[in-house]
């Protein structure tokens, strides 16, 4: 059986739908109607923003085409508001782990594509695998993201062997804690496998949610190239009991406008369907130049830095509770920009090639199997420090999902605005591992100073005394401890 054909029945069971969630017309109706807002119109949904509920369409439509830069000016303020209220000061370190590059798909922005001879193909080994976490681990990561092409040769057995293995690797230093997973749609029944070997969230990005371009960017005849398969991976997802879970664009492949709204609506679309369980996180990736990709330099929708700007406050304005990702894709300086605007995670000490960061000790650059270049090739200490200076509290807890807060769970206790209460002591014991174990010299200063104006929030509070005694007991050399 060719490796299209196990999907057959699957995708028939999609293609007899009349229609999915995404309705192209609706959309562009809709921000038809919003072109250029009155202050007024903009005020009104900003109202309804402050009480941090989800918007509704038509109301974040507004905000999308609102122009007025100071209602705009509004809008970052709002966004940074809720950001506090609803995360705190803290920002979630993770790094991603490429597995491998191999891929029988052929999307033309991805410099893994099948086509591309540009670059030489590569899946680690067990070995190997091993090697990379031991890397992580020594460098200071806690959490990381596994990342996969699309091929026979990581199939789901192959995928859930490598989910071991990350755990299995333990160091003077401790483990990696949670695992994400960035690979293909997958079925119930292989779903069911990735819940049972303890992942972290599963994440799948739907590139673009227009119909016409997701056609052109994925060749048919590839299974990629069927919209409706990776459209339902979540509901699939939720089906087999992995309630946690990432949804994302790849930006520069359609119109922003129009695929913040699609975010919107698959986030609506999960919510009625799963108990109000949307995603957990969603992600922004623009498209960065790839190795012997032509579409990746020149993309025809390529989103300006202001537009990128105002697409995450819009998110955040619009999906108060979800965690948004901005990715080292990104150069430093406007990672620096957005994270105030709603951002609550971050990768850093990225290494993004298969093999990545064996090769990046060795000899202290890249290797040539990259999927696209990155823009923020910093340390983690040096962006933990930076973290530092604009007063957040890195954190590389894994408590909620160890600890079984994921999907419904989760979010009753983000939607009722204990995030920060609960998530805050687990940040500061996190950092303290971190400051303790790797931070240099000059980043533990500053952390402390950090962790001591946090714990000074709590001084009044119940568990001031809890979370004083969790601190020293971690300087006197104990890990891993948690709320
Ligand atoms: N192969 C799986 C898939 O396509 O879903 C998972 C991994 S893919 C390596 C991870 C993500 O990288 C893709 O979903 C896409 O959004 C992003 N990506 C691909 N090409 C990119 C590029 N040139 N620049 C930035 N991000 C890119
Ligand atoms: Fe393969 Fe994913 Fe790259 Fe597409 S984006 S070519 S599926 S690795």
């Amino acid at each position: 059986m060719n490796f299209l054909d196990k999907y057959a029945e699957e995708f028939a069971r999609y293609d007899q739908l009349d229609q999915d969630f995404i309705d192209d017309d609706k959309i562009w109706a809709q921000l038809n109607k919003s072109e250029n807002p009155s202050r007024e119109d903009v005020r009104q949904v900003l109202k309804k923003a402050e009480q941090c509920v989800r918007l509704d369409p038509e109301e974040t439509a507004i905000l999308l085409q609102n122009k007025d830069e100071t209602m705009l000016q509004e809008m970052f303020e709002l966004a940074h508001q809720l950001k506090e209220e609803v995360y705190g000061d803290r920002i979630v370190f993770f790094a991603p782990l490429y597995i491998s590059d191999e891929c029988a798909n052929n999307c033309l922005y991805c410099g893994f594509r099948s086509s591309n001879q540009a670059i030489h193909r590569k899946t680690l080994t067990m070995e190997e695998l091993e090697q990379e976490v031991r890397i992580m681990i020594e460098e200071g990561q806690k959490r990381t993201v596994l990342v996969y092409g699309e091929s026979p040769r990581t199939d789901i057995d192959f995928i859930c062997d490598t989910v071991r293995k990350v755990y299995s690797v333990k160091t003077e230093h401790g483990a990696i804690r949670r695992a994400n997973i960035n690979c293909a749609p997958l079925t119930v029944e292989e779903l069911k496998k990735l819940k049972d070997v303890g992942i972290g969230t599963y994440q799948v990005f739907q590139e673009t949610y227009h119909h016409d371009t997701y056609r052109q960017v994925h060749p048919e005849g590839t299974i990629k190239g069927h919209y409706r398969w990776r459209l339902y991976c979540m509901d699939r997802a939720q089906e087999a009991g992995v309630d946690d879970n990432g949804i994302g664009v790849l930006f520069g492949l359609y119109d922003w406008r129009f695929e913040v709204m699609g975010l919107l609506y698959h986030t609506i679309h999960l919510e009625e369907n799963f108990n109000g369980v949307g995603p957990h996180t969603i992600s922004f990736p623009r498209i960065t130049p790839a190795i012997g990709t032509p579409y990746s330099l020149n993309p025809r929708y390529a989103v300006s830095d202001a537009d990128f700007k105002k697409l995450i406050a819009v998110l955040r304005l619009s999906v108060p509770y979800t965690g948004l990702i901005c990715t080292a894709r990104e150069p430093d300086h406007v990672r620096k920009e957005v994270i105030p605007l709603g951002v609550s995670q971050i990768d850093a000490g990225t290494r993004i090639g298969v093999g990545g960061y064996a090769q990046s000790q060795k000899a202290n650059e890249m290797p040539d199997h990259e999927q696209f270049s990155i823009g923020d090739e910093r340390s983690l200490d040096s962006i933990v420090k930076e973290i530092c200076d604009m007063s957040y509290i890195p954190s590389f807890c894994t408590a909620c999902y160890r600890a079984g807060r994921t999907g419904e769970q989760f979010m009753k206790v983000a939607k009722a605005r204990f995030v920060h209460n609960f998530c805050l002591p687990n940040a500061m014991l996190t950092f303290k591992e971190y400051l303790q174990d790797y931070a240099s010299e000059e980043t533990r200063q500053k952390g402390e100073r950090i962790l001591q104006d946090n714990l000074a929030q709590f001084k009044d509070r119940a568990n001031y005394a809890e979370i004083t005694e969790k601190l020293n007991r971690i300087q006197e050399g104990e890990r891993d401890l948690r709320f």
